[in-house]
């Protein structure tokens, strides 16, 4: 017998899948019933601040009624979360995925489910079937809408939020362009799964398994990474109004001083430049078989090689000796 005031177990429970983030899995949860993944996450007793806000939050009293409710472990509740709290601006606001991936789900008669590493800033390129992760709903051509994950029927399907009907998936995906010619190929997506699994790993605490520059116990890698993204943004004087979320802005006592530009905040494609210059520039060469070419000036050729030191002669003249010292720092763990 449960409690008074203890939401009561529930019936229907989707299984999360290994690599699900929280608000996805809780998203599936709540269809069975009906309801939002807002509504649900109240009823189980965290604030009221929208279900994908808690994939870097942990609640332990929300989290235990969640583990009543539910019969799943603690532990399996916690493993959803993508990011520390003090990450949380590494936390994309708006759903991004990988078609390829999707259409798996579909054809393996599941539902559309939401992976954890497309949640943070620190993935551009889905691992799996090495594209650009898509953002742009190619029923509506709109961001940000909640399009490919919607509950209807007591499942999620792949509907448009704005038109209302069933998203096609099988057509051709947009061409993974990415600003200053660079191209991703087999050298340069092992470069950036590199970085990304690192940044991911930093974002949620664990220890980094390659060495990066200027990494140390004082500066994380997300730090340069940060640095690096505020650098590049001036270099291409595109600034973007900072627009951090309410819950955070409120918990910083001065959230202008501590608020850092981050990929998540970026359109994928640009979001996954940065990622690329980061990978190669930080990186000690080990991933990196052959040589990568870019296209700092503009003139449309992939021309010039890719080095810590084209990257810093490419940089606004205002940041170029910040750009130095990153690039010269010595690899740390
Ligand atoms: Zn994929
Ligand atoms: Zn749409």
């Amino acid at each position: 017998m449960a409690k008074e005031g203890t939401p009561s177990s529930l019936p229907i429970i989707p299984f999360p899948h290994r690599a699900e983030v929280f608000s996805s899995w809780l998203a599936r949860l709540a269809a069975r019933y009906d309801l939002r993944a807002d509504h649900l996450a109240v009823h189980a007793g965290y604030p009221l601040r929208g279900a994908r806000e808690l994939d870097c939050y942990l609640l332990n009293q929300a989290d235990r009624a969640l583990v009543d409710m539910t019969g799943l472990s603690h532990r399996s509740i916690k493993t959803m979360r993508c990011a520390r709290p003090q990450a949380r601006l590494w936390v994309r606001d708006h759903p991004v995925w990988c078609r390829q991936c999707v259409r798996e789900d579909l054809l393996k008669g599941d539902e559309p489910w939401e992976r954890r590493v497309w949640r943070t800033g620190a993935t551009v390129f889905c691992e799996h079937h090495r594209r650009l992760l898509e953002e742009v709903c190619p029923r509506c051509n709109k961001i940000d809408k909640g399009c490919l994950f919607l509950s209807d029927k007591g499942r999620m399907q792949p509907l448009c939020a704005v038109k209302g009907d069933k998203i096609s998936l099988w057509g051709r995906a947009p061409d993974d362009q990415l600003p200053w010619g660079l191209t991703a190929d087999r050298t340069m997506l092992r470069c950036v799964k590199a970085l990304s699994m690192d940044l991911s790993r930093s974002l949620v605490g664990q220890t980094l398994r390659a060495q990066w520059r200027g990494v140390s116990r004082e500066r994380c890698l997300t730090t340069i990474v940060e640095e690096l993204t505020l650098m590049i943004l001036i270099t291409i004087n595109h600034l973007p109004k900072p627009q951090p979320p309410l819950c955070w802005m409120l918990e910083q006592p001065d959230w202008k001083a501590s608020f850092r530009y981050t990929p998540a905040m970026l359109p994928v494609s640009l979001a996954a430049s940065i990622i690329v210059l980061a990978s190669v520039i930080l990186s000690d060469h080990q991933f990196l078989e052959e040589r990568i070419f870019w296209d700092p000036s503009g003139c449309q050729i992939a021309c010039e090689l890719l080095t810590p030191e084209s990257y810093v002669m490419w940089l606004h003249p205002k940041v170029r000796s910040w750009g130095r010292q990153i690039v010269t720092a010595p690899f740390g763990l």
